[in-house]
């Protein structure tokens, strides 16, 4: 059975990789998950010796490959120039370079992690508004603090917002909601594509839907981009062509190292102007660390227009090619993204269901045999099945992965 399956194979991995589950006893993991010593372009090696192809890119954090000598190189000269300096010259170079980016984008904050990121322009949006209601969507994850996936949609641990609950890419739902709370509601947060939530892309239908309703009601439309910024240029707003009120940024725009950014409509980003208005302060001490503002314009100096249009583009040949594959073999999995991001899903696709069923039928246990199955294989992707490329990333690599799902789909044809 699947389940018999699942456990021989756990147990394999336990066999090969006796160090790595050692150690994550010992840091009380329970995540029978692997540990890794280090990292170079797009390969791992685990504590146990063995070397893995990472198609997870932390996230997409990871989005330059490990170790990439440029940005070593800034953070090394950095360190030797002195850790603690908040006032740097660094961040406004960073900061315009966010700006030339993303069009929505006039103004710009700086922060520890993409949850902060969030947190902020939610806050900025209730002093912006003088409302309290803040619609999120389901499944979705904007932080820690911040998720919306589980099955009682909204975790315990959240920052206690009056949430509004969409479902995500339900048009007609989402309008009624937003006319019924209309006035009481500050922002309306979204990943215009699910990132790890699932590699969903968001219908133009529902967001431009969001889009006039927030313009209607006087309520804020902010874009978590902290994944999908790196889709395109412009990020997934540019390929829209639909401009959000602020966007929330993060992850590999910091060249890999802590970080994230706020930002949008002058008006808006003006609150925490202290000789305009002043009426929100943003302070913490390391929001402009010189380590994350050099990595992230080393950063920004490795990840060129071109060299993000060819990440994308060797994506979505991946994609392409693994959606043949399990068309050609099983009606179970399919598979979802845009570019260089995207999610596998264990489960039947029914296009008449809703984002959020699609995720709730998902098959775990088969979902986990395909984890533990690709490790065998060298092959390392998130344990939900999240994949975001690198850019050392070749042809060569894709056609690895490929052979090693079609392999897969031969050897676990019985549960397929
Ligand atoms: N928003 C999205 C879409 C994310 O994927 C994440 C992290 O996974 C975050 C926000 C939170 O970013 P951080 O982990 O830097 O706090």
């Amino acid at each position: 059975t699947l389940s018999e399956e699942l456990q021989i194979a756990q147990g394999r991995f336990v066999e090969n990789n006796p160090l790595s589950l050692k150690q994550f006893k010992e840091s009380a993991t329970f995540l029978p998950a692997i540990a890794f010593k280090s990292g170079q372009g797009c390969h791992l090696t685990s504590v146990d010796g063995h070397g893995y192809l990472d198609i997870l890119g932390e996230y997409s954090a990871g989005i330059y490959g490990h170790s990439n000598p440029k940005i070593i190189a800034a953070i090394k000269e950095t360190i030797d120039n002195g850790i603690n300096i908040s006032h740097n010259s660094l961040e406004p170079i960073l900061a315009k370079h966010i700006v030339g980016r993303f069009k929505s984008i006039e103004l710009v904050r700086f922060t520890n992690s993409g949850t902060e990121a969030n947190l902020m322009a939610i806050a900025a949006a209730i002093t912006f508004t003088g409302r309290k209601k803040v619609m999120v969507f389901c499944p979705g994850y904007h932080g820690g603090v911040l998720s919306f996936r589980g099955k009682n949609k909204s975790s315990p641990i959240n920052v206690p917002h009056e949430y509004i609950f969409g479902k995500y890419n339900d048009v007609e739902g989402s309008r009624e909601l937003i006319r019924e709370n209309g006035k009481d509601i500050a922002a309306v947060v979204l990943e215009p594509m699910l990132g790890s939530a699932g590699a969903i892309p968001g219908s133009k239908a529902f967001i431009s839907t969001l889009r006039d309703e927030t313009n209607k009601a006087g309520a804020l439309l902010i874009f978590d981009e902290v994944i999908t910024s790196r889709l395109a240029w412009g990020g997934l707003q540019g390929e829209l062509n639909i401009m959000p009120d602020m966007t929330t940024l993060g992850k590999y725009l910091g060249g890999g190292m802590t970080f994230g950014a706020f930002g949008g409509r002058k008006d808006i980003m003006n609150l925490f102007n202290p000789t305009i208005s002043g009426s929100h302060t943003h302070s913490g001490t390391f929001n402009n660390n010189v380590v994350s503002m050099s990595a992230g314009i080393a950063g920004a100096s490795v990840l060129t227009k071109d060299v993000l249009r060819q990440l994308n583009e060797l994506g979505d040949q991946l994609r392409t090619r693994l959606d043949q594959t399990f068309k050609n073999k099983t009606n179970k999995i399919w598979i979802s993204g845009i570019g260089s991001v995207m999610v596998p899903h264990f489960s039947k696709k029914l296009n008449e269901l809703t984002t959020q069923e699609i995720v709730t039928v998902e098959d775990e246990q088969l979902r986990d045999l395909f984890f533990l199955d690709m490790l065998e294989e060298r092959i390392y992707m998130g344990k939900q099945g999240f994949i975001a490329l690198m850019i050392p990333m070749t042809e060569d690599d894709v056609d690895r992965v490929v052979k090693a799902v079609e392999k897969w789909t031969d050897r676990r044809k019985m549960f397929l």
